[in-house]
């Protein structure tokens, strides 16, 4: 037998939800956005069951060598374009669209001597000040690009900072239009926060929403569920021993969790070396047996602990469920201190990943 954890990809609850983004995005097209290894979901399997998206959007030029290799004839975005010169010749060879969005990448495109053309998205600072050309730099990039015979297309974008916070994304909208005002040129501006909080001001031309297609929530205060979500990742794994402890009894890691009570604990096949927020505190929820229960004491590399005394049913061998189906992300991430991206994501590839329908 292998070690029981694996973490079960839904194919159809990706279709689902690509399905959801795109009836928000209409008549806009959609990037699904498959960075970080389709956010630990698995590249290749989310772009098959991503088929009914009009493009693809990642970081990394391996990654979108490999779709291509794969047959991906799709329109590939890379989020944050070239970084040497001398991948621009592959980016026009294979069909790949680079996010142009400093001045060094201006000027590599101008002086490099390279085959066929490319379409470009040329990325507006509205205020995040993360990528992006801002002020005069943004006409300037634009008659820049214009000018270069090779240059086919070119769709403007920029990205939101708050769409999910108290912020939101009227600032950065009116900030766009004010550097953009005058260019025709398509545009791109939603990420998923944006596109289930802000669909009409936000949809554009093309959206790109990443989080929601896996089925998380991209807002703090809307669930998943209540957004019509399904998650696409379920991480489970196994009860591998049981131990019984009297009051005062001690668990796992620096003896960092008490049994207040007679207790019984359950050590589940799932820690920190396969992505598990090492940080995840006593109190942090589960599902034994598809029943509630927690984390108690510290999260050690293969292992954690939980506590079984209120599921008497459950022994070695009981199905758990770190997160997926019946336990939202979210809620993992949240008592962890951080956010489904980062669980979901950090998937370490030790663990499986079984696809199912
Ligand atoms: C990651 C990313 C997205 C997708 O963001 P989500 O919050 O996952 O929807 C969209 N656009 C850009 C530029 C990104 O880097």
């Amino acid at each position: 037998m292998p070690r029981p954890i694996r973490a079960a990809v839904s194919a159809s609850a990706l279709a689902h939800n690509l399905a959801l983004a795109k009836s928000l995005a209409a008549p806009a097209k959609v990037w699904a956005v498959v960075k970080a290894n389709a956010y630990g979901h698995g590249l290749l399997r989310a772009a098959r069951a991503l088929a009914a998206a009009d493009g693809l959007a990642l970081l990394d030029l391996a990654e979108a060598l490999r779709l291509r290799a794969a047959g991906e004839r799709r329109p590939l975005l890379l989020l944050e374009g070239f970084f040497e010169a001398r991948e621009i010749p592959i980016f026009a060879r294979f069909g790949l669209t680079p996010v142009v969005h400093c001045a060094e990448q201006l000027a590599m495109l101008a002086k490099t001597r390279f085959e066929g053309s490319l379409d470009v998205y040329l990325k507006v600072n509205s205020g995040m000040n993360r990528l992006g050309f801002a002020g005069e730099a943004v006409a300037e990039a634009w008659t820049a690009l214009r000018g270069m015979p090779q240059v086919r297309a070119i769709t403007l974008m920029t990205h939101f900072a708050d769409a999910d916070g108290p912020v939101g994304v009227e600032p950065q909208l009116a900030w766009f239009e004010a550097l953009t005002r005058g260019i025709a040129a398509p545009r791109s501006l939603a990420n998923s926060a944006a596109l289930v909080r802000f669909a009409e001001a936000t949809r554009a031309d093309w959206v790109r929403p990443g989080i929601l297609l896996y089925g998380g929530s991209p807002l703090a205060f809307r669930t998943a569920a209540d957004l019509g979500l399904r998650p696409a990742m379920t991480l489970a794994s196994e009860i591998i021993a049981v131990q019984n402890l009297e009051p005062g009894e001690r668990v796992g890691y620096g003896f960092a969790y008490e049994a207040a009570r007679r207790m019984r604990v359950g050590i589940v096949a799932c820690g920190y070396a396969d992505g598990y927020p090492r940080h995840a505190p006593t109190g942090t929820p589960l599902l034994v047996a598809g029943r509630r229960t927690h984390v108690v004491g510290r999260v050690s590399m293969d292992m954690l602990a939980c506590d079984l005394t209120d599921i008497p049913e459950a022994g070695h061998g009981a199905p758990v469920v770190l997160w997926g189906e019946g336990l939202p992300v979210e809620e993992v991430a949240a008592a962890a201190g951080t956010v489904n991206y980062e669980l979901l994501c950090r998937l370490a590839p030790r663990v499986p990943v079984v696809e199912v329908p």
